[in-house]
């Protein structure tokens, strides 16, 4: 094992140590891993499974499901429960859309999930280089279904249009706690805001079904949450009723994981039954798609879970 293998186990494993049972996770080891590890590295970009810590990751990259983080590794914000690198931001790489449409077709995804860190700093927030990624994807691997998760572009006049004129499937954007948590979890942000940027792609995208500029219709959208912050059952209930009055198709919820003693406390352990419960719940709201679990995240299981999604709309298209 190389040394940027040992890392990415350290993390991993390290990430669930002590936690129940259902949070332990296998260490991310095999070729597969390893071929994941070398593509990424090749092209020079950066993983959110990686600078998250995520605990998925040997689950994910053994099947090459990598999601890639542009715009450059140091977030413009701090957000309490990010392990994200905060600080002065990277430079914009401009070759950084052909360097992740070549790892895409070499990784051979179906489904490829694009975030980035925040960048406040930038006069669009950076819509403009995730729409060059969409579009770069697109040309290298047409039938690559694409979704991004993107920052709130901190309310730039235009951002999220860019964005959506270049035709994601899923438009990603989790909301991430309950309101009551906001100043302490999420600070740089406003719930209101991220609600309405989810309801704004809605708009914009039947804007375009209208006008039958779009050959391949409808733009999905998707939020989340993490448990286990110290939010009430309400709190969640009302967070669903607000994503759904926002229109949002699929909704994740998955427990909060402290990246380090540094970070917000994570209050409690949610058990996988009460996650049962939500997925209950979120799905009688009327949510098509719902991804409810312990190791929930946003990208987890992306690409199966974009095609139930694809297929509980056409199911409640035809009925
Ligand atoms: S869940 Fe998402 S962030 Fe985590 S390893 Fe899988 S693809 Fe990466």
């Amino acid at each position: 094992m190389g040394n940027a293998e040992e890392q990415l186990v350290e993390k991993a494993v390290s990430n669930t140590t002590g936690k129940p049972d259902w949070l332990r996770v296998k260490a991310p080891m095999g070729d597969q891993v390893s071929q994941t590890s070398s593509i990424v590295k090749k092209y020079g970009l950066s993983t959110v499974c990686e600078e998250a810590a995520c605990p998925n990751i040997g689950e994910c990259w053994k099947q090459k499901h990598a999601t890639f983080m542009i715009l450059g590794s140091v977030c413009t914000r701090a957000c309490a429960f990010c392990n994200v690198k905060t600080g002065r931001p990277d430079q914009v790489d401009p070759h950084e859309p052909e360097k992740v449409a070549q790892a895409v077709r070499e990784l051979g995804l179906e489904h490829i999930v694009i975030t980035s860190v925040d960048r406040d700093d930038m006069d669009d927030g950076g819509a403009a280089h995730f729409a060059f990624c969409i579009e770069a994807i697109r040309k290298a691997s047409p039938s690559v279904t694409i979704e991004v998760l993107t920052p709130d572009f901190l309310r730039k006049d235009g951002a999220v249009e860019k964005v959506v004129a270049a035709r994601p499937d899923v438009y990603n954007h989790n909301i991430e706690t309950v309101p009551s948590l906001y100043r302490s979890i999420r600070p740089g942000a406003r719930y209101f805001h991220s609600l309405n940027l989810l309801y704004r792609v809605k708009e914009l995208n039947s804007t375009m079904l209208g006008s039958g500029a779009m050959l391949n219709g409808k733009i999905f959208t998707k939020s989340g949450i993490m448990v286990g912050l110290g939010e009430s059952e309400e709190e969640i209930i009302q967070v669903m009723d607000d994503l759904r009055a926002a229109k949002v198709d699929f909704m994740t919820i998955g427990q909060y994981l402290q990246p380090t003693p540094k970070h917000a406390t994570l209050v409690r352990y949610v058990t996988p039954a009460e996650f049962d419960y939500y997925d209950q719940v979120a799905r009688n709201k009327g949510f098509s798609m719902v991804s409810s679990s312990p190791l929930t995240r946003s990208s987890y299981h992306a690409g199966s879970d974009f095609k139930k999604l694809r297929e509980a709309d056409a199911l409640l298209t035809s009925s």
